[in-house]
C-alpha cells in the first residue's frame, strides 16, 4: 500500500513525489507515457538537448523554488531574448527602447513613451480584452505587427475575444533590456531537464506506459490519496463537456550547419508564415555540448498551434470567460472527490509558467 499514487512524472508530480518521499511517505508515480518530466522533457540529439515537447526556460523570482530546484540541477546562465520577425524585418523582444527605435526610429525613453501614450488613447477606459490591453501597453503598430498575428496564430481566437492577462505577462520596457522575463533567478538546467527530474525522482517507483484513466479501479486500490495532473474534464469523463486546449505540433530538422538563425527563439508574429515560432535548441547551451565544443550540426523546431481535439496532447488551457465558468463546475465537483489532490497546468487549468507549478506542489503537500 502506498500513501500517494503520483498521476503524471511531470513536473508537479515530481516534486510532489520528492517532497512526500523525504518525509517518509511510500510514493508510486505513474505516467501514460514511455519518459518521465511531462511536457519538460528534453532528449540529446546530435549532441544537443531537444526540448521536444517546446521551449523551456526557467525563470522565477521565488528563492525558495529556485534553492530547491538548485539540489537536482546545476543551472545555466541562459536569458530568454527572443527575435521577432515580421515579413522578415526583426525587432527586439520583449517590447523595449531596441523595438522602439526600429519601430519609430526613436531614441530616448521621453520620445518612445510619447509615442506610445499617443497611439494608446484610441482606448478609453479599461482594457477590456488582449486587443486592447496590447494597445494601451504598446500603441497600435506594435500591436500589428508584433502581436496581433502572433497571438491569433497561438490561440486560434481573434485578440479581441481573449483576455488581457496573456499579453501582461510580456513585460515593456522604456530601457536597452532584452531579457523577456522580468525574473531574478533564470536559466536552463545543465545536462537537459529530465535529468533534473530523474534526479528528483531518484528512489521512487516509477510506472510508465500506465494509463490512470484505463484503470484507475485498480490503481485507486493502492493508494491512500491520489494527485491526479492530467486534465480535469477527462478524469470526470467530460460529463460537464470538454474545456478547450491548445495543442501545439512540432516539425523537427537538423540541419548540416552551425547555426540556422543564431538564437534560441524566433517568433514569427505575420499572419502569414504558418508556424508561430522556430525554436534553434542547442542556443539553451550556448551551442556547445557539455564539454564546451561547438557543435557542428544543429537541431531547429517549426511550431504550429492548433486547437486540441482528443488524442492529441494538450498544452494550454483557453483561460477565456466560457472555460472558466466550465472549470469552475469541475473544480466543484473536484473538491467533493475524497483523497484526490488535482494539481499543475491540466488537472488545475491553469496557465502556470514552471516556477508557478513548482510553487504549487510545494504549497499542496505542505498544506497536506
Ligand atoms: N506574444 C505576442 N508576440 C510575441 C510573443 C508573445 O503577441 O512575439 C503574446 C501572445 O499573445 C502570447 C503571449 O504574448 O500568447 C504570451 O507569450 P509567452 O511567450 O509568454 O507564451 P509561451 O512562451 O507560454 O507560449
Amino acid at each position: 500500500m502506498y500513501d500517494y499514487l503520483i498521476v503524471g512524472a511531470g513536473l508537479y508530480g515530481a516534486v510532489f513525489a520528492r517532497l512526500a518521499t523525504d518525509a517518509g511517505k511510500k510514493v508510486l508515480v505513474i505516467d501514460k507515457r514511455a519518459t518521465v518530466a511531462g511536457n519538460i522533457y528534453t532528449e540529446k540529439q546530435e549532441g544537443i538537448n531537444v526540448h521536444i515537447y517546446g521551449a523551456h526556460i526557467f525563470h522565477t523570482n521565488n528563492k525558495e523554488v529556485w534553492d530547491y530546484l538548485n539540489r537536482f540541477a546545476v543551472f545555466n546562465r541562459f536569458t530568454n531574448s527572443p527575435v521577432a520577425n515580421y515579413k522578415g524585418e526583426l525587432y527586439s523582444l520583449p517590447f523595449n527602447m531596441y523595438t522602439f527605435n526600429k519601430m519609430w526610429g526613436v531614441v530616448t525613453p521621453e520620445e518612445a513613451a510619447a509615442k506610445i501614450a499617443e497611439q494608446r488613447k484610441e482606448i478609453a477606459g479599461e482594457p477590456k480584452n488582449l486587443e486592447e490591453q496590447a494597445i494601451s501597453l504598446v500603441g497600435r503598430d506594435i500591436y500589428e505587427k508584433l502581436i496581433k498575428g502572433y497571438t491569433e496564430k497561438q490561440w486560434g481566437r481573434d485578440c479581441k475575444d481573449l483576455p488581457a492577462f496573456i499579453i501582461k505577462r510580456l513585460p515593456v520596457r522604456l530601457t536597452f533590456d532584452n531579457n523577456y522575463f522580468n525574473a531574478l533567478y533564470q536559466g536552463i538546467p545543465i545536462g537537459g531537464y529530465t535529468k533534473m527530474i530523474e534526479n528528483m525522482l531518484e528512489g521512487i517507483e516509477v510506472r510508465l506506459n500506465t494509463d490512470y484513466l484505463k484503470d484507475r479501479d485498480a490503481l485507486n486500490k493502492l493508494a491512500d490519496t491520489v494527485v491526479y495532473t492530467g486534465p480535469i474534464d477527462a478524469y470526470f469523463d467530460y460529463s460537464l463537456g470538454t474545456l478547450e486546449y491548445r495543442s501545439v505540433r512540432f516539425e523537427n530538422e537538423t540541419l548540416d550547419k552551425p547555426s540556422f538563425q543564431g538564437n534560441a527563439a524566433v517568433n514569427y508574429t505575420d499572419r502569414e508564415t504558418p508556424w508561430t515560432r522556430i525554436i534553434e535548441h542547442k542556443w539553451f547551451e550556448f551551442g556547445k555540448d557539455e564539454n564546451g565544443n561547438d557543435l557542428p550540426k544543429t537541431v531547429i523546431s517549426r511550431e504550429y498551434s492548433s486547437e486540441w481535439k482528443p488524442g492529441d496532447e494538450p498544452y494550454y488551457p483557453v483561460n477565456d470567460e466560457k472555460n472558466g465558468a466550465l472549470y469552475e463546475k469541475y473544480r466543484d465537483l473536484a473538491s467533493a472527490e475524497k483523497n484526490v489532490i488535482f494539481g499543475g497546468r491540466l488537472g488545475e487549468y491553469k496557465y502556470y509558467d514552471m516556477d508557478k507549478t513548482v510553487e504549487a506542489a510545494i504549497a499542496k503537500f505542505n498544506a497536506q
